[in-house]
């Protein structure tokens, strides 16, 4: 059962399921692995303690049995969704380490590299005003700055040997490599997601989920400049509800919204995988049809108008309802407007000729 349509670029205008994509995905996303990934950096505090105790460093192994701790409890609140709270436990440790292994094995261990992986979540982070994070990174700025200075004139509180401290920094490097590619990856995916539902949003008729005209408009370009192309023949159907205005005035006009989802469920569901129908406006669909000569067009409408006379709408008491449409194929040479204009002067003709009918173009519209 398809109730709304995506068209992909490529040469269908396949119907898809209805997608509830929110700008949330993306973020949804990101939040369900950080606990993975605060577990994962709690394991790799594991290993920093070992190799500080190997070392004999022994306030650092405090250090990462504090971070452990942290990361742990960041992991714990974030599967609670408590996300602010675990942001800042993760800041908490990531300042506190960076801060305290460079007093005590020194610069060249490079646990100050961390501080810079702290720019991206601080600035691009969606709490805060913009202000309060330029402020927050001038902060770790300084920070950066004033324990670089202070590791140039003061010699760690622990002699670590180079060849312990040369893979310790490179580790770190890697590690934040690491985390910068994953917050960028991350960032990108929130982007384009993003983009993706304001489009979809952009290109959708609210109330039935269908294409909205500007999205109709859109397609048919596009099978306008294919049919320029290849000269395969395309068909419109522009279907309008019978005496409509009697359905808002009997039954209410949320009955007559029902009738319009269900309506376009209806039609969504005559169409063919490759065709494409959306809300033309009002108590009017239109659905474009690719590859298909007049004949085929004729059939799935009278397909279309026999759906929808045989169902029975919800309204204060049970409907029957009907529709007239009109069908016109694309001619060599005509415009988007005069091609479906033709499909409404079919549409009309069908009104004055008592309604619940299909009227196939003429030779002389
Ligand atoms: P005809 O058979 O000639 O098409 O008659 P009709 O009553 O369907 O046509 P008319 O153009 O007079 O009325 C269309 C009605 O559709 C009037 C308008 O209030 C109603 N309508 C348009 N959009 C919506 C909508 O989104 N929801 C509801 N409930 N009604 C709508
Ligand atoms: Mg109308
Ligand atoms: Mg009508």
């Amino acid at each position: 059962m398809h109730s709304a349509f995506a068209h992909s670029s490529s040469e269908s205008l396949s119907p898809a399921a209805p997608r509830r994509r929110g700008s949330g995905t993306a973020r949804r996303s990101f939040w369900r692995v950080l606990p993975r990934v605060a577990t994962l950096a709690a394991a790799v505090h594991g290993l920093f303690l070992a190799m500080f105790a190997w070392l004999g460093v022994w306030p650092m192994v405090g250090v990462n049995v504090v971070s452990i701790a942290l990361y742990l409890a960041a992991a714990r609140v974030l599967r609670q969704r408590r996300n602010t709270l675990a942001t800042r436990l993760i800041v908490a440790e990531v300042l506190l380490h960076a801060v305290l292994a460079v007093a005590l094995v020194g610069w060249d261990s490079g646990f100050h590299y961390y501080l810079i992986c702290l720019i991206p979540p601080t600035l691009i982070g969606l709490a805060g005003r913009g202000r309060d994070k330029l402020l927050q990174v001038a902060a770790l700025t300084l920070l950066y700055l004033a324990l670089d200075a202070w590791s140039g004139r003061n010699a760690p509180l622990y002699a670590v040997a180079e060849q312990a401290l040369e893979p310790m920094r490179w580790m770190n490097i890697a590690a934040c490599f690491a985390i910068l590619s994953f917050l960028s990856a991350s960032y990108l995916r929130t982007v384009n997601e993003a983009e993706h539902s304001l489009r979809e949003l952009a290109a959708t008729d609210p109330l039935t989920g269908l294409h909205n005209r500007r999205r109709l408009l859109e397609m048919a370009r596009q099978e306008h400049a294919r049919h320029g192309r290849s000269q395969r023949p395309v068909c419109v159907l522009l279907c309008d509800v019978d005496h409509f205005k009697s359905v808002n005035d009997t039954h209410g006009h949320d009955a007559g919204d029902r009738v319009l989802r269900h309506m376009a469920q209806l039609m969504a569901e005559t169409v063919r995988a490759h065709d494409a129908v959306g809300r033309w406006g009002g108590e009017e669909f239109l659905a474009l049809l690719p590859d298909t000569d007049l004949p085929a067009a004729a059939q799935v409408a009278q397909r279309m108008r026999l759906a929808v006379a045989d169902a029975v709408f919800e309204g204060s008491t049970p409907l029957r309802l009907s529709i007239t449409i009109g069908v016109a194929s694309l001619r060599r040479g005509e415009s988007v407007e005069r091609f479906i204009a033709r499909a409404d002067a079919g549409l009309y003709r069908g009104k004055v000729a008592g309604r619940n009918r299909v009227e196939v173009e003429r030779a002389d519209d």
